[in-house]
């Protein structure tokens, strides 16, 4: 049997076939006597982490030790697939532990919208969900806005103790952490990993002046994204880089909207209305009439309405319904991970069709 190899600094056991797994080492470097995966090597060369998805299994464990500890957690959030990112049940495990609420790529969102009216809203659905943190920040991890502001409310809230930041993949939490070290320490070499018992994965330690130490725990895989069901190329255009411009339609009875081929909404009763949609400014929106709108869809996949591109249309999975009456006024319909539709009167009927695993869920308008 072949011996398997583990990287001399997390313990995971070496592979080079998939560079977001645990383990990940380039063919070239498998000669060497002592092997060090990229992760590790990032991080004890560049003090950069990268985040590697981790099970569900894994995450109950670090959860189990966060709760077993006295500290601050940090939970990060992707402001534009907030309720996606989420990481249901921490506070569960956090038991006693108070848990600070950072909401990440705040840069996305138009410049009109009023963070202490999106940080009312992050409270008042932290709390439908559960969830009463200490206090909320929003951030821009890539843009370095409200680093600084986080950074206080860190010390703040942690008395001393130790931080745990918690976060799902994708929500920015190497970002954030590399530019929490950049700011503030301005040097090299402050971090050090160690192991979370009973994993293979390696926890990342930042230590504070006063000896306590920030963990950085890996990321835990949000499943129900969009994300897992398009390829590089089209994750690309469904993945806002830039403020996003909110696109209005002005819509009749009957009438549908395609994102792309990935998503789509049917407008079925209450009267000529507006609905504004967020979405990836790449994303192509395409508007028809709703008994075209079947006939549409089969012919025109990958091509009018893409992504899925051409090459991804057929083993798209087909569309799933899921029919809502907007009860209260400024309503957004999510799709998770890939924008939503504000309705902004109440009455309307709508269908919203995603691919099975994609979470479809009507909420409180959040701008
Ligand atoms: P992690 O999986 O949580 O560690 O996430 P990463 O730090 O690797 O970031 C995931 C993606 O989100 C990358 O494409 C980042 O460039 C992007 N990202 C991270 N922070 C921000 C942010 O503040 N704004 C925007 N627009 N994108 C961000």
């Amino acid at each position: 049997m072949e011996q398997q190899i583990r990287c001399i600094g997390c313990g995971a056991i070496i592979q080079s076939e998939d560079e977001t797994k645990p383990g990940y080492a380039p063919k070239s470097v498998l000669e060497k006597e002592e092997i060090i995966c990229q992760r590790c090597f990032r991080l004890k060369h560049y003090n950069e982490v990268q985040d590697i998805p981790l099970t569900d299994d894994d995450f109950l464990k670090i959860l189990h030790r966060i709760g077993q500890s006295e500290a601050l957690v940090v939970k990060i959030v992707d402001i534009f697939d907030f309720n996606g990112s989420w990481l249901p049940g921490l506070h569960r495990f956090a038991v006693n532990n108070p848990i600070l609420l950072v909401g990440n790529k705040v840069d996305l969102l138009p410049k009109s919208v009023k963070y202490p009216k999106l940080i009312h809203w992050m409270k008042q659905t932290a709390n439908d969900l559960g969830l009463k943190p200490v206090d909320i920040c929003l951030v821009s991890a890539v843009k370095g806005i409200g680093m600084a502001k986080v950074m206080e409310a860190i010390e703040t809230y942690r008395f001393g103790k130790d931080v745990y930041v918690v976060g799902c993949t994708n929500v920015g939490k190497s970002t954030f952490i590399n530019r929490l070290i950049e700011e503030a320490t301005g040097k090299g070499n402050v971090i050090t990993t160690s192991y979370f018992p009973g994993t293979t994965l390696d926890i990342i330690e930042i230590p504070f002046d006063d000896g306590a130490t920030l963990y950085d725990t890996p990321g835990i895989i949000n499943h129900h994204q969009m994300a897992h069901f398009v390829d590089k190329k089209d994750l690309k255009i469904i993945t806002p880089k830039r403020e996003i411009h909110p696109r209005v339609y002005q819509l009749n009875e009957r009438q549908t909207l395609f994102f792309g081929g990935l998503a789509r909404l049917d407008y079925i009763k209450g009267g000529r209305r507006s609905f504004v949609c967020y979405f990836s400014n790449e994303l192509l929106i395409h508007r028809t009439k709703l008994e075209k709108a079947d006939a549409l869809y089969a012919s025109q996949l990958g091509e009018l309405l893409s992504p899925p591109n051409r090459h991804y249309a057929e083993q798209f999975p087909p569309l799933e319904a899921h029919t809502f009456t907007i009860k209260e006024r400024k309503t957004d319909i999510v799709f998770s991970g890939l924008g939503w539709v504000t309705c902004n009167e109440p009455g309307a009927q709508v269908t919203a069709y995603a691919p099975k695993g994609v979470d479809i869920l009507i909420r409180k308008s959040l701008i």
